[in-house]
């Protein structure tokens, strides 16, 4: 079987080294130069634990081939994937979707056989009836039919999210006579390795599997915004939100993922769709205040945090030293994509600090994104925290839960710790002399 993957990003890049894992043969389609080039020579353009193995074993295998040729990768190939950016449309939290729709255009252009056209990227309801539309205007000879197929995997571990799927969501035309079922057939036999494995696949209409992603991301997007609400009555009332978060999350009914509170949540992804789903619900005119709320809470979240730091850092940081561990929006991954660490370093840098960041993945994608001016980027977490009056820290990758507090007091001149990912214990903070302020627990003793 032979597909081709339009878009070799974050979910298409992985996608299409998983299914040629499979045993499918995948010709991936990218259009920027940069991640192109270091496609073709070998390289992988972005952090994700494992791809790099992954690509070079099936590069090897002569199943996974890069270019910009798009005639040439749909070829022969039965499902066309559209795996390109749906960022928000400037001002109005709209997916925009240039991006797929001139996707959909060059695929239209290129096909030279029957095929289904896949939308893996995150795409409002609705889209798939529109690329139908676009590629029928385009092609009126063509026979083709239009397939949702929404990706669920996380950054930092998609490739086992790929493998291991709780779920995979297909959603096919269904008032053509007999259309679904083409597609349903070949979408089915591209899946057959995660048949074998009892992944369960789920068979909708385009409509609900568009519709399902947005409500999952922001149903995940709810639970962070409820437990950092929680964080904060925590600090008010002397409670702990890890007792809370496991103590609820015990209960099978909520599922203890996605209740570690923290600095509010970021990414390429939740940020994004819940503001898309709001917009859905509008145009539809339904409600959705629950998710107006979770973007609300948020906001003033992440708002918030540059207070938090100001007052551990005794209400200025003016001249001072901060070191900042953690830039990306989590650990395991390169993207900078609305990441807390953007409006806090900001913050710092405005108010007169100089900051000493560190990343193990995210320092390239971090420098265009940060101040320009007033953040020197260090080797690693020991060098970051070398001198300054006060540290942050704001992704939790596990490498700095190895440094222990006694360290950091050596080589800090300072001895401010703001956790907002609760990688320390109080406990041990305060045995080694630092002030430390977490995220919904007690000071330590
Ligand atoms: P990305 O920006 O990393 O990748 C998109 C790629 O598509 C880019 O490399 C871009 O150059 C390329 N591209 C754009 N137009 C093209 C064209 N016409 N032909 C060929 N290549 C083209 O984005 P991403 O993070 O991979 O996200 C892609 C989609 O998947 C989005 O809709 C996103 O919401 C969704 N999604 C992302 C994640 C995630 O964790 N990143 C998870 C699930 C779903």
């Amino acid at each position: 079987m032979r597909i081709a993957m339009i878009g070799g990003g974050y979910v298409g890049l992985v996608s299409a080294a998983c299914f040629a894992e499979f045993g499918t043969e995948v010709a991936v389609v990218e259009t920027n130069p940069h991640r192109l080039a270091a496609l073709q020579e070998g390289r992988i353009p972005i952090y994700e634990p494992g791809l790099d193995k992954l690509v070079a074993d099936n590069i090897e295998a002569g199943r996974l081939s890069f270019g910009a040729d798009i005639a040439a990768a749909v070829r022969g190939a039965e499902a066309i994937f559209i795996a390109v950016g749906t960022p928000p449309r400037n001002g109005d939290g709209h997916a925009d979707l240039t991006y797929v729709f001139a996707a959909a255009e060059q695929v239209a252009r290129a096909m030279d056989r029957f095929a289904v056209i896949v939308t893996k990227s995150t795409v409002p309801v609705g889209t798939g009836r529109r690329i139908a539309e676009i590629v029928r205007h385009a092609r009126p000879d063509l026979d083709f039919e239009v397939a949702s197929n929404p990706e669920f995997l996380r950054e930092g571990s998609a490739i086992g999210d790929f493998m291991r799927p709780d779920r995979v969501v297909i959603g096919t035309q269904t008032e053509r006579a007999g259309g679904s079922e083409r597609s349903q057939e070949i979408l089915r036999r591209l899946y057959r390795p995660l048949y074998l494995i009892e992944a369960p696949i789920l068979f909708t209409s385009l409509e609900s599997a568009e519709l399902i992603k947005y409500a999952a991301n922001s149903f995940l997007a709810m639970k962070i915004s409820f437990i950092n609400e929680m964080a904060d009555l925590c600090e008010r009332v002397g409670a702990d939100v890890h007792d809370i978060a496991r103590g609820i999350g015990l209960d099978g009914r909520i599922g203890r993922k996605f209740l570690h509170a923290g600095p509010g949540f970021g990414g390429s992804c939740f940020p994004k769709d819940t503001l898309a789903l709001m917009r859905i619900a509008q145009e539809a005119g339904a409600s959705s205040r629950l998710v107006e709320a979770t973007v609300q809470v948020n906001d003033a979240r992440k708002a918030s945090m540059g207070a938090r730091i100001m007052s551990a850092c005794g209400g200025s940081v003016r001249g001072k030293v901060v070191a900042v561990l953690g830039l990306t929006f989590k650990p395991e991954t390169d993207d900078m994509r609305d990441a807390p660490s953007i409006p806090i370093i900001h913050r710092l840098v405005e108010n007169g600090a100089s900051v000493r960041a560190f990343d193990p993945a995210g320092m390239d994608a971090a420098r265009p994104v940060l101040p320009s001016q007033g953040v020197c980027y260090c080797e690693d977490a020991p060098d970051a925290a070398d001198g300054a009056d006060a540290l942050i820290v704001l992704t939790e990758w596990n490498e700095f839960r190895a440094i222990s507090p006694r360290r950091l007091r050596e080589l800090m001149r300072g001895d401010v710790v703001i956790d907002l990912r609760n990688i320390w214990e109080p406990d041990a903070m305060a045995d080694a002399g630092m002030r430390y302020s977490s995220i919904g627990r007690p000071d330590g003793r």
